[in-house]
């Protein structure tokens, strides 16, 4: 008698607040005959930290293809697996694509247990348009070639996201002023879910500025959204709407953008179209 197939399930893990493993990935992560996990000594502590003892696996971005051959036959022969990453959904800037290529080739079942991903939590929060938005994973991380990508991004209309390592924060971000605009409006989404979360926005010549001189933003995970091109034009500098923002709350829309006009320079009917707006109007 031969036994069903297994099937892959694709498991996302906290961004760094254990509170976020969901329970349905407990339960899958328990009941697979192996995981398949990018740092085995990480994911111990967490499989540790939740009861589950199942044996784990090396599945990392130099051995994946080779592996990925005997994962298939393991899953063909019956057993379930589940892969997790280092942290939030595998796949997502983390390995995994050719397993997952290799397994739906072999016609067998991929089952995603979603939770946790650093840019999706980052988007949801950052104020920035998120109806359309382009995902570009990392910049490379020379500035010659960051710059050079950044270029072939200058005109995106969508919200740009980034990720970006610590020790890279501020590089990227110069890179990013010299050739987006020091006007741009960035947001840095940083350490999310965990003690030091700060999510701010500020335009690129304001942020390299913030970032330079308090080295505590250069710690820690980080994720970069860029507003697009259409929506900076249509969007008012950050300083005429924080001061907007302070008049609306003592004054009309209409003497608050008379006196906004006068405090920034912005025309008065921008500032009052942006009340309204505001006002969901
Ligand atoms: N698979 C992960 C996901 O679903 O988000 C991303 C893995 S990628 C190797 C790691 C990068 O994700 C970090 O360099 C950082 O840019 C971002 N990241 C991960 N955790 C984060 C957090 N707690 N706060 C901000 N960014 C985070």
């Amino acid at each position: 008698m031969t036994s069903d197939p297994g099937i892959l399930y694709v498991v996302a893990t906290p961004i760094g607040n254990l509170a976020d493993m969901t329970p349905r990935a407990i339960e899958v992560l328990k009941s697979v005959a192996l995981v398949a996990a990018e740092d085995t000594r990480h994911s111990a502590r967490l499989t540790q930290h939740f009861g589950i003892s199942t044996p784990l696996m090396a599945l990392h971005d130099h051995n994946e293809r080779d592996r990925s051959a005997a994962l298939v036959s393991r899953l063909s022969a019956g057993e379930s697996i589940a892969l997790i990453s280092d942290a939030g959904t595998p796949l997502i800037s983390d390995p995994g694509y050719a397993l997952v290529h290799a397994v739906r080739g072999a016609g067998l079942q991929v089952v995603p247990v979603p939770g946790a991903c650093a840019f999706v939590a980052a988007l949801s929060a950052a104020g920035l348009p998120t109806d359309r938005f382009v995902f570009e994973g990392f910049l490379p991380a020379k500035t010659q070639g960051r710059q050079s990508r950044l270029t072939e991004l200058k005109d995106e209309a969508r919200t740009l996201i980034f990720y970006e390592a610590p020790h890279r924060l501020l590089d990227c971000l110069e890179d990013m002023r010299t050739v987006l605009g020091e006007g741009r409006e960035v947001v840095l989404a940083r350490e999310l879910t965990k003690t030091f979360e700060t999510i701010r926005a500020l335009p690129l010549e304001a942020m390299c500025a913030w970032v330079r001189e308090d080295t505590n933003q250069q710690r820690g995970e980080c994720v970069l959204l860029v507003r697009g091109v259409e929506a900076e034009a249509e969007a008012l500098p950050a300083e005429a709407r924080r001061v907007m923002d302070i008049l609306l709350e003592e004054m009309s829309t209409s003497a608050a953008a008379k006196l906004g006009a006068r405090l920034t320079g912005e025309k008065k009917n921008r500032l009052y179209d942006y009340a309204l707006a505001k006002e969901g109007k």
